[in-house]
């Protein structure tokens, strides 16, 4: 019997990437995922039909997690049709890299609603659930650039810090219910966010990593299992960093 028999996932932006990998992690031990995406619909099905074809159990679910009344909507059909929610992983995220001074207002806005503002939206609608069940797992997806910074990356490290602080304040509120909540801060990892990145960008960063070659999304996806399994029962309001050794 898998780890998270009976328990039920949500995992945002899990139609690609590192929320792929987790995905399928949780489902591969036996979680029912609810696999969130804004634009990829057959990307989802995919990942809901290789979860599948492993034993495992789950549902797409179409959301845009920066929109407030899209969330309460995908939380409320999640809790109908499931009758509980056990873990969730605020992993959707986006980048709109460039220096301050050619980043538009519109560029932070983006970045800030899709990467923060979307984890509060959904650990809120979460928590009610989570708070009431007196069991819970919340696991926001920073990054490694939330804690050092990045030139370029103003916005998004502004979003990834804040995600920061959002597990240490909802990890105090909530404990008493039972509920963790922590963050993972991945490094350099190879999905289509980072495939976007010149050769030279590449190069530079793997020679900034310790290890000596980029993370997979399933190094990403192991460390967000165990912040969700039993084990991790004692552990929250913690960054675990997966980086290959890049900021330590
Ligand atoms: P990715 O390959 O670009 O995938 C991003 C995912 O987010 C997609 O599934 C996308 O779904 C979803 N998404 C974007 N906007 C959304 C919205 N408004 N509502 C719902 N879903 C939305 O990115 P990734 O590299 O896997 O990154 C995943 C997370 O890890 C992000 O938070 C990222 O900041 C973080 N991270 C990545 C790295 C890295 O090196 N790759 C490092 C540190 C942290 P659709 O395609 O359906 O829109």
């Amino acid at each position: 019997m898998g780890q998270f028999e009976g328990k039920i996932a949500i995992v945002t932006g899990g139609s690609r990437g590192i929320g792929r990998a987790i995905a399928l992690e949780l489902g591969k031990h036996g979680a029912t995922v609810v696999v969130n995406y804004n634009q990829s619909a057959d990307a989802a099905e995919a990942v809901i039909a290789e979860i599948k074809a492993a034993g495992g159990d789950g549902m797409p679910f179409q959301c845009d997690v920066s929109d407030a009344d899209q969330v309460i909507e995908m939380f409320k059909q999640v809790t109908k049709t499931y009758g509980q929610l056990d873990i969730l992983v605020n992993n959707a995220g986006v980048t709109r890299d460039n220096v301050i001074m050619m980043l538009k207002p519109d560029d932070f806005d983006k970045v800030i609603d899709t990467n923060l503002r979307s984890a509060w939206l959904c650990s809120k609608a979460a928590s009610r659930t989570m708070m009431k069940q007196r069991s819970g797992r919340i696991i926001n997806i920073s990054s490694v650039v939330g804690i050092a910074g990045n030139g370029g990356q103003t916005n998004y490290a502004a979003s990834k810090a804040g995600l920061i602080g959002l597990t240490k304040a909802l990890a105090k509120e909530i404990a008493p219910r039972g509920v963790t909540v922590n963050a993972v801060a991945p490094g350099f990892i190879g999905t289509d966010m980072t495939s976007e990145l010149s050769d030279e960008i590449k190069e530079t960063a793997i020679s900034h990593i310790p290890l000596g070659r980029m993370g997979l999304p399933e190094d990403v996806a192991k460390a967000v299992a165990f912040l969700a399994s039993d084990d991790a029962a004692y552990i929250t309001g913690q960054v675990l960093v997966v980086d290959g050794g890049m900021v330590m």
